[in-house]
């Protein structure tokens, strides 16, 4: 069992490898067919520009990961979270959100144009998806496109933190991990430009 600061600083040297063009484990075969044990949970986005494997470089069978449009956390995600935590034992959950989140970017132009997740004219599935995140959007009056983009990263972390929020608050499960056995649950996001994964500070 790998305690979470551990696991943590395993995930940000892995980053650090990522960046500097020195991944390691990307190649490592893995044949874990009646076991596994994944020392973090990741919670990101489905953007196919963002692999947790990858830009933590880290190989078959380290990391538990779930992924959805937007890292947004309904009961589906807290169910997996939970699967997780108490079948694995991982101590470390990461909400991973990134820069120029199309979730996030769509969500921000559907409510700066005046619409909410009930107006907008879009199917179920993706109702849910915009009112997950457009809780976390703050238009402050703007609408000029210039603005958007600057509310789009300030929601992208926002975001992330509500996430954060959802999987620490949502679960008596996990409350009882936090409390009694040192799970931890963090932010971070990823920035397209360099690469790097930046963590949040999420108190
Ligand atoms: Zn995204």
């Amino acid at each position: 069992l790998i305690p979470a600061p551990e696991a943590l600083e395993i995930l940000k040297e892995g980053n650090r490898r990522f960046v500097a063009g020195e991944s390691a484990e990307l190649h490592r075969t893995h044949k874990l067919v009646d076991n596994q044990t994944p020392f973090a949970i990741v919670l990101g986005c489905s953007d196919s520009r963002v692999p947790p494997e990858i830009i933590f470089d880290q190989g078959v069978g380290d990391m538990f990961v779930i992924r959805i449009a937007g890292n947004i956390v309904t009961p589906l995600e807290l169910g997996s979270v939970e699967f997780a935590a108490i079948k694995f034992g991982p101590r470390l959950v990461v909400v991973l959100g990134h820069s120029c989140c199309g979730a996030v970017q769509a969500t921000v132009e559907t409510l700066a144009s005046g619409l909410t997740a009930e107006t907008a004219d879009l199917s179920a599935g993706m109702k849910t998806i915009v009112k997950h995140i457009g809780v976390s959007v703050e238009l402050d009056g703007a609408d000029a496109t210039d603005q958007l983009g600057e509310i789009v990263e300030s929601t992208v972390e926002k975001n992330v933190r509500h996430s954060v929020r959802s999987i620490r608050t949502g679960s008596s499960v996990l409350e009882g991990l936090i409390a009694d056995e040192g799970l931890m649950v963090v932010g971070a996001k990823y920035d397209l430009a360099t690469g790097r994964v930046e963590f949040i500070d999420c108190d």
